[in-house]
């Protein structure tokens, strides 16, 4: 296949329609069944992608758990230089793989889909790197004992994914997995199973068969039976609370570990004494609205302090109105699409009960596309409700959209409980030059990811993961891989 090919998302695309890949081979679906793969910029079919069942999923763990035993006894050095390996290979796949991400998600190439490509290739490459820090502790019990723990790895490992950050999300399970000597079976997202599919072609390059299996299909039709399997030995799932809850039950009635990634309504606290230009980037940045807010950090709710909240409303108005809505593939363009016609109708609903909800101010901002092109495209404009209060549902549920709540503050104290005031508890950050200040709201804040004067996206080798109902347990960091991807036996040997 030439480079040119692969540069073309169409034609990557259409190559890759109808496949699952399992055992190392692109195979369809068992049933024949497959379902369309649609562009939201214009709505066109771009591929279709196999309809997963039980029997694909059983077809999936079963050469999974054959090729997990060999590959368990690899050394865990060879495992991790492998991993950097795919991580070379995947490094050189980067706009390729951007180009077919923006292709299937509608998420704008310069903006979002290559940095989504080349940040995937960089996990790789960190947790290759840790193959050898796989690592027990010793234990002066008794004199006579020679007692140690021993992290191994647990089998096969069953990861649901979601579709807003495909590539990157599913890195950030697969590969501590991998390297902990574990295999794995993902589920994409119905929504977005081009561009992993690709990332699995390539790292099958490179991994043994079986290895690292991926299948496509539905959640009630693929997801559960992939969860309920009795050889799947983990599940690393990242999606909706609701989902999450059936996947937690369907877990606990097998007993076993399974880590889960919820959604968010994360506060950006911002204090009178903040830099204002700095914030209004970081709130850009912050509620990802390059990504169309399509993020379970965006930072939803913007608790301004009313000495800056006019200025900082106006700017941030300004600044959303400058951004180039338009052809996720065009490198002018900074806004590209909703995912889907079912997510984009959610949105627009939540929207519509903003603009209803009594003292409620809508901000409507920027531009849609005039292309006739893009005219069925699933484009949707920005929302910056103000004048808002946190017990709107607006600043309670998760919209997943471009839509924020600005809510003006003066004490503090009532600020702070309000920020607390979701049942979310995944991320969020603060705004201000006051040390003490910071560092009272970062102890306070319940959250599980909290940052001072900047808004990173979750980075690979920092655990990340929320409390209260935004899931459990973390994903990323050398930590996480020990404790989520391995199980620790614990020896003794008597020495007497
Ligand atoms: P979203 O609304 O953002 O799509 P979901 O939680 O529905 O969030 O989806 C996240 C992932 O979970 C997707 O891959 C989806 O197919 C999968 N999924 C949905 N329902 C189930 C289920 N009952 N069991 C397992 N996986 C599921």
């Amino acid at each position: 296949m030439s480079d040119n090919l692969e540069l073309n998302p169409r034609a990557l695309a259409a190559r890759l329609s109808g496949k699952h890949l399992i055992d190392g081979q692109l195979v369809g679906s068992l049933s024949g069944r497959t379902f369309d793969v649609i562009n939201p910029a214009t709505r066109e079919v771009i591929a279709q992608s196999p309809y997963g069942e039980a029997a694909d999923v059983s077809s999936a763990v079963e050469s999974a758990a054959a090729a997990q035993k060999s590959w368990a006894k690899v050394k865990a050095r060879e495992r991790g230089r492998l991993i950097s390996e795919c991580g070379r290979r995947l490094m050189e796949h980067v706009e390729e793989l951007g180009r077919l991400v923006a292709l299937e998600t509608g998420k704008a190439l310069r903006t979002e889909s290559r940095v989504e490509a080349s940040v995937l290739a960089d996990a790789f490459t960190f947790y290759g790197g840790l193959g050898s820090e796989i690592k027990g502790e010793t234990i002066p019990f008794d004199t006579n004992m020679l007692t140690m723990t021993v992290p191994q790895p647990i089998g096969v490992v069953g990861a649901i994914i979601p579709w807003n950050v495909p590539m990157l999300l599913m890195a950030l399970k697969i590969a501590p997995a991998l390297v902990a000597g574990n295999s794995v079976v993902v589920k994409s997202a119905e929504e977005a199973p081009l561009a992993v599919l690709r990332v699995a072609e390539i790292m099958n390059q490179v991994l043994p068969p079986g290895v690292f299996n991926i299948i496509s299909g539905f959640g009630p039709e693929c997801g559960a039976p992939l969860v309920v399997h009795p050889k799947v030995a983990k599940i690393s799932f990242t999606g909706s609370v609701e989902t999450g809850k059936l996947v937690a039950k369907a877990a606990a009635e097998k007993i076993v570990p399974v880590t889960l990634e919820l959604g968010g309504k994360s506060p950006m606290i911002i204090f009178a004494d903040a830099d204002l230009d700095r914030v209004v980037n970081g709130a850009i940045s912050g509620m990802r609205f390059t990504r169309q807010g399509q993020s379970c950090t965006a930072a939803s709710r913007m608790f301004v302090h009313e000495d800056i909240h006019d200025a900082f409303v106006e700017r941030l108005i300004a600044r959303v109105n400058a951004l180039k809505m338009g052809d996720p593939l065009d490198e002018a363009t900074d806004i590209g699409t909703i995912i889907s016609k079912g997510q984009y109708e959610t949105v627009k609903r939540y929207v519509e009960l903003g603009k209803n909800t009594p003292g409620a101010v809508a901000n409507v901002c920027n531009k849609l596309p005039d292309d006739p092109r893009l005219a069925d495209g699933l484009f949707l404009q920005p929302v910056i409700f103000t004048n808002m209060t946190n017990d709107m549902t607006l600043c309670q549920e998760e919209i997943f959209g471009p839509v924020t709540c600005v809510i003006k503050w003066s004490d503090y104290e009532t600020m702070l409980s309000e920020a607390n005031g979701t049942d979310f508890g995944l991320a969020a950050t603060v705004w201000t030059n006051d040390l003490k200040l910071a560092m009272d709201a970062i102890h306070r804040l319940e959250a599980g990811f909290v940052q001072v004067n900047q808004n990173l996206v979750v980075q690979a080798a920092l655990p990340y993961g929320g409390v209260k109902k935004s899931g459990l347990g973390k994903e990323a960091s050398l930590e996480a891989m020990i404790e989520h991807f391995t199980k620790k036996k614990t020896i003794i040997i008597n020495m007497t």
